[in-house]
C-alpha cells in the first residue's frame, strides 16, 4: 500500500463507512441516522456512507431501513437471509464497507455518535484502530459484574492482549478491515481479531449509556456464547490447563497406589494406624465424584475445540446476503476473498 503523501491525503479527505448491525431495531434506526448525520456534519471535509445490516429482523426494521435508502443516498442496506447473530452481521457490514476507515457501532445509540469525530481525528493523527473503552457502564449490577469478570478471564487465558471493557464500537483503517475480511476463519469474534491484526491501536474512553429504545438482543445464553468465543477462539490455554490437571491427579494417584502397595507388602503404620482402620468411604466417594467431574470438564473443554474445528472445516459462510438496497443478490455469500488470503 502506498504510504507517505498519498496516505496523509487519503486521511485528510476520506470516505468513512459507518457499519451498523440491526436486529429488530425499528425504534432506533431513524433516531440513529439523524444523530449520525448531525454529528458527522461537524467534519464537512469527511464523506460518509452508512452500511446498515438487517440481520433477519422480524419487526419493522426493513421498512425503516427502506425509508432511509429512499431519503439518503449515502445509505446502503445489506439484508441477510436470516438472523445470523451480531458478529456475523458486523462481518457482513465490513465486507460491504468501502471507506478509507470503517466505524462499527450498535443501532441502539448505546455507542454514542458524539465521539465519532474524535475517532476520526485520532485516525488522521496516525492511529489504525481507535477502540472505544467504556469508562463507566450502566445496567444491572449483575450484568456489570459479569462483564468485568469476563474481560479479566479473557485476558488471563488469551494469548493476545484484548483490551478490557471495549466492544466492537471503534474505528478501523482500511488495511485493518482488509486484513480481517481476508482471514480464513468463519467464526469471528471481531474485537479479538481487531486486536490480533495489530498496527497502531489506541483507546478512546467514553461513558456507555443505558439502552433507551428497544431491548437488548443479548440474553444470558448469547452473552455466554460470546464469552466462550472470546476465550476458545484466542487461546489453547484451557487445553494446557486440563493437561496439567490430569498430570497432577495421575501423579497423586500413582503415589497413593505406591503407598497402598507398600503397605500390603511391608505392613507399616502411619501415625500409629494402618489404612484399613480408617473408615474411608466418604473420602473415596468424594474423590470419585471429584475426578469424575474433572474428567467431564476436561472432555467438555476438548469438545469446545472439536466443535470449533468441525464448524470451521465445513467451510460454511458465516452469513448469506439476500439483498442489497432491496435488490436480490445471487451468490454474494460471506466467503473470505481468496485474493486477500493469498496476500495479493
Ligand atoms: N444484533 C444483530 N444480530 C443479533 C443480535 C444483535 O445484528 O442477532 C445487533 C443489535 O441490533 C445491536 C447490536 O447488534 O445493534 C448489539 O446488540 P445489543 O445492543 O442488543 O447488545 P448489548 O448492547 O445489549 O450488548
Ligand atoms: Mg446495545
Amino acid at each position: 500500500m502506498a504510504e507517505g503523501v498519498s496516505e496523509s491525503a487519503r486521511r485528510a479527505h476520506p470516505l468513512i463507512s459507518i457499519v451498523v448491525p440491526c436486529f429488530n431495531e425499528e425504534q432506533s434506526i431513524a433516531a440513529l441516522h439523524g444523530e449520525l448525520t448531525r454529528v458527522l456534519a461537524t467534519r464537512p471535509e469527511v464523506d460518509c456512507e452508512f452500511v446498515f445490516v438487517d440481520d433477519g429482523s422480524t419487526d419493522g426494521t426493513a421498512r425503516a431501513l427502506d425509508d432511509l435508502v429512499g431519503a439518503d443516498p449515502r445509505v446502503t442496506v445489506v439484508t441477510l437471509s436470516r438472523n445470523f447473530g451480531h458478529q456475523p452481521a458486523v462481518g457482513a457490514g465490513l465486507a460491504r464497507a468501502s471507506g478509507d476507515a470503517v466505524i462499527v457501532c450498535d443501532a441502539d445509540l448505546q455507542d454514542p455518535p458524539e465521539i465519532m469525530p474524535e475517532m476520526i481525528d485520532r485516525w488522521r493523527d496516525g492511529a489504525d484502530v481507535v477502540y472505544a473503552v467504556r469508562s463507566s457502564r450502566q445496567g444491572s449490577a449483575l450484568r456489570r459484574a459479569a462483564y468485568h469478570v469476563f474481560y479479566r478471564i479473557l485476558n488471563s487465558v488469551s494469548e493476545l492482549d484484548i483490551p478490557a471493557d471495549c466492544g466492537d464500537f471503534g474505528l478501523m483503517d482500511r488495511r485493518v478491515v482488509d486484513a480481517i475480511n481476508g482471514l480464513p476463519e468463519r467464526n469471528r469474534f471481531v474485537r479479538g481479531l481487531r486486536a490480533w491484526v495489530g498496527y497502531e491501536q489506541t483507546a478512546l474512553a467514553y461513558h456507555r449509556p443505558e439502552r433507551l429504545l428497544g431491548t437488548s438482543k443479548y440474553s444470558f445464553g448469547r452473552l455466554l456464547r460470546l464469552a466462550l468465543d472470546g476465550i476458545f477462539d484466542f487461546s489453547t490455554k484451557p487445553l494446557t490447563l486440563i493437561f496439567v490437571l490430569g498430570l497432577v491427579s495421575s501423579v497423586l494417584s500413582l503415589a497413593g497406589f505406591a503407598f497402598f502397595l507398600a503397605h500390603r507388602v511391608i505392613g507399616f503404620k502411619v501415625l500409629g494406624h494402618t489404612p484399613e482402620e480408617v473408615p474411608g468411604i466418604t473420602s473415596v466417594v468424594l474423590a470419585v465424584f471429584f475426578f469424575g467431574g474433572v474428567q467431564l470438564l476436561a472432555t467438555g473443554v476438548l469438545g469446545e475445540y472439536v466443535g470449533r474445528i468441525y464448524r470451521e472445516v465445513k467451510r460454511r459462510p458465516s452469513f448469506i446476503v439476500k439483498a442489497v438496497n432491496g435488490r436480490q443478490v445471487g451468490r454474494d455469500v460471506g466467503l473470505p476473498r481468496q485474493s486477500a488470503l493469498a496476500g495479493e
